[in-house]
C-alpha cells in the first residue's frame, strides 16, 4: 500500500466556525476538533448547525480518537454529537476538558466518555499518529497547537493561536517548540487564517488594561462590562481593575456564570476572597460599589445585557449614570442586534464604550506578522491556511506568498471535503466530495434534517395551503365542495388567510382560488379507480395539479398539504 496520508477538513474551511477534520493514514483516522457553526439571522429555527459527521460512517472502524485544540464553541461544540456516533477517546487540556464535561453532562453522556487531559508537551501516541500538544495564546485559556508526526512526515495544526509574549494567564506561546520541530523538518503547517487580512502583531491580552483603569477611574455609577464569557484572560483583567478600584463583581448570564465557575474551579481565574457577590448582595450595594460582568455583547436578545438595556433582566434595568463597556468585537451579522441594543442603552441615559472608542478589545488571532513568526519558526514544505472565510484563506496565501518567499506550489488552499494528500514530497487535493452540515435545535438537542429546513424556507418565502376534501368510501363520489385554506401565498389571496368553496359568492373568494377549486374537481374527476382508492395516491394526485395550476398561474411554489375525508 503506498504510504500517504489524508487531510480531509469536515467544516471550518471557507466559512467562519464549525472547525473539524480529519487526518487518516492506511486504515487509522484521527479527528481534529468537533465545533459548532452559527447559522445566520434567518434560519428558520435553526440554532447551530454541526459538520456532517454521517461523512464519516465510512471509516467507523478507523477513527481512533479526537483531539481538540481548545474549548471555544466553534472547536468543541459538536463533541457530543460526534461521540454519540462513534465513541472515541479525547484528548486535550484540563480547561477544554473543563468545559467538554459541562456539555457531555447537558447530552447525559459523561458517564460514557472517555476524557484523557494533557499537559503542554505531553506526547500521545496512536498507532501511526503521535501528536505533541505545544502552548499556544488565545483569547481563551489552555489552548494548544498540535504537532503530528505521522510516517510520511510532520503535521502542525496550530488551532486558533496569536504571539502573546504576555497573556494574563498561563504561559506565553512556546515558540521554542515549534522551532524544534522547524528544525527537525516539518511537512505541512495548517494555520489558523481568521485574521490573515489584518496587517501588524495582535496585541497581547494585556492591552487593554489602561483603558479599563482610565474607565473605573472616571465612572460614578455602575459599570457593566459584556464580554465574551469565553475570554478568560479578559474576565480577570475586569476582576483585577475591580479589586484595585474596591468595587465588587456580579457575574449575570448563564454561559458567564458557567465559565467563570470551570475557570475558577480549575485554578485559571484569581478570585480574591468576598470579590464576588450575587445579584441581590450587588442590588444593595451603592452604584459606585458595583461592576455587572454580564453576557450579550453580540446583542442577543435573550442574553443579560440586552434584557437589561430593554427592558430589565432579573429585576435589574439600565439606568442613567451607568457606565457599560462592550469589550468585544461585532461577530459579522451581528450589527444590526448590536445597533439596536446600543440605542436602548442610550435612551436610558447611560454612557457606552465601544472597541472603536477605547482599546477594550484585542482579537485572539494571529495577525500577518504573528503569522509570519510562526511560519518562520517552522519553515514548513507546505502551507495550507485553515480556519475562516475563502477571502481570509487567500489573503493567507498572498502574505505568505509575497512576504515569505513561498512559491504558489507550496500553499495549498483547501475546501471543505477536500481531500488532500502528502506523500511527503507532494501535496495535491485528489478528491472532492460533498461534506454538507447538519442543523440542530438547541433546545432538544435535536439533529433536524436539511429537508426540514427546506420546508420551513418554502413555508417562509411561499406560504401554505390546506386542502381539505371529503369523498364516500365506497364510491369514490365527491361529498359537499372541497375547501381551501391559503396562508401567506402571493397572488392567491389579499388579507392574510383566504378560505373558499366552490360555491361561495364572490365576496368570500377571488377568482384565482374558485379556479384553483375547479382544478381540484376535475383533478377528482379525472382521477382513476385506483387512486380514488388510495389516500396518498389520491394525495399525491391533488397536490401535483394544484401546485401546478398555482405555479402557472402565480409564479410562487406554497406547501401544498391536501387532507382526504372519508365518510
Ligand atoms: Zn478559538
Amino acid at each position: 500500500m503506498a504510504s500517504v496520508l489524508e487531510i480531509i477538513p469536515l467544516g471550518g474551511i471557507g466559512e467562519f466556525g464549525m472547525n473539524c477534520m480529519a487526518l487518516r493514514y492506511g486504515d487509522e483516522m484521527i479527528i481534529l476538533d468537533a465545533g459548532m457553526g452559527f447559522p445566520e439571522e434567518t434560519a428558520y429555527g435553526v440554532d447551530v448547525s454541526i459538520p456532517n459527521f454521517e461523512f464519516l460512517e465510512p471509516f467507523r472502524q478507523d477513527i481512533t480518537a479526537i483531539i481538540l485544540t481548545h474549548g471555544h464553541e466553534d472547536h468543541l461544540g459538536a463533541l457530543p454529537y460526534v461521540l454519540k456516533r462513534f465513541n472515541v477517546p479525547v484528548y486535550c487540556s484540563h480547561f477544554t476538558a473543563g468545559l467538554a464535561e459541562s456539555k457531555l453532562d447537558e447530552h447525559d453522556i459523561l458517564g460514557d466518555v472517555l476524557l484523557h487531559r494533557v499537559e503542554p508537551r505531553d506526547v500521545v501516541e496512536l498507532g501511526s499518529f503521535t501528536i505533541e500538544f505545544i502552548r499556544v495564546s488565545h483569547s481563551l485559556v489552555d489552548c494548544f497547537s498540535l504537532a503530528i508526526k505521522t510516517p510520511v512526515g510532520t503535521i502542525i495544526h496550530t488551532g486558533d493561536y496569536k504571539v502573546d509574549e504576555t497573556p494574563v494567564i498561563g504561559e506565553p506561546i512556546d515558540l521554542r517548540s515549534f522551532r524544534r520541530y522547524g528544525q527537525d523538518g516539518v511537512l505541512a503547517l495548517l494555520s489558523d487564517s481568521t485574521n490573515a487580512t489584518v496587517p501588524g502583531r495582535t496585541p497581547s491580552e494585556r492591552a487593554v488594561i489602561p483603558a479599563f483603569e482610565e474607565i473605573f477611574a472616571e465612572a460614578k455609577g455602575r459599570i457593566i462590562v459584556a464580554a465574551f464569557a469565553s475570554s478568560i484572560h479578559r474576565l480577570q483583567i475586569v476582576l483585577d481593575v475591580a479589586q484595585q478600584f474596591g468595587r465588587r463583581v456580579c457575574v449575570l448570564g448563564r454561559s458567564m456564570q458557567k465559565n467563570v465557575e470551570v475557570a475558577d474551579r480549575l485554578g485559571y481565574l484569581d478570585i480574591p476572597d468576598g470579590l464576588l457577590v450575587s445579584l441581590n448582595q450587588a442590588k444593595l450595594m451603592s452604584d459606585d460599589e458595583i461592576v455587572f460582568l454580564v453576557t450579550g455583547s453580540q446583542g442577543e436578545s435573550r442574553a443579560a445585557l440586552s434584557q437589561m438595556a430593554s427592558q430589565s433582566y432579573k429585576g435589574l434595568t439600565i439606568d442613567e449614570g451607568d457606565t457599560v463597556v462592550l469589550s468585544a468585537r461585532i461577530i459579522p451579522g451581528n450589527e444590526r442586534l448590536i445597533s439596536r441594543m446600543i440605542g436602548f442603552i442610550y435612551k436610558r441615559g447611560a454612557n457606552i464604550i465601544e472597541e472603536k472608542r477605547r482599546l477594550i478589545h484585542v482579537s485572539g488571532h494571529a495577525s500577518q506578522e504573528d503569522i509570519r513568526i510562526l511560519t518562520e519558526a517552522v519553515r514548513p514544505k507546505f502551507v495550507v491556511p485553515i480556519h475562516g472565510e475563502y477571502r481570509m484563506l487567500f489573503r493567507h496565501k498572498e502574505f505568505v506568498k509575497n512576504h515569505l518567499g513561498y512559491a504558489e506550489e507550496n500553499i495549498i488552499l483547501i475546501e471543505n471535503g477536500d481531500v488532500l494528500e502528502l506523500d511527503g514530497e507532494r501535496a495535491a487535493v485528489i478528491d472532492k466530495r460533498e461534506v454538507g452540515r447538519t442543523f440542530i435545535d438547541e433546545s432538544g438537542f435535536e439533529e433536524i434534517s436539511s429537508e426540514l429546513v427546506r420546508e420551513r424556507k418554502q413555508l417562509a418565502y411561499e406560504g401554505t395551503i390546506t386542502l381539505a376534501v371529503t369523498i364516500r368510501n365506497q364510491s369514490g363520489e365527491l361529498v359537499g365542495d372541497p375547501r381551501l385554506v391559503a396562508r401567506g401565498v402571493r397572488g392567491l389571496i389579499s388579507n392574510g388567510v383566504h378560505v373558499a368553496s366552490v360555491g361561495e359568492s364572490d365576496t368570500n373568494g377571488d377568482d384565482l382560488t374558485k379556479e384553483a377549486l375547479q382544478v381540484v374537481l376535475s383533478a377528482l374527476t379525472g382521477a382513476s379507480r385506483q387512486t380514488l382508492e388510495d389516500d396518498s395516491l389520491l394525495k399525491e394526485h391533488l397536490r401535483v395539479e394544484l401546485k401546478r395550476f398555482i405555479y402557472k398561474q402565480t409564479g410562487s411554489k406554497p406547501v401544498i398539504m391536501p387532507m382526504i375525508i372519508r365518510v
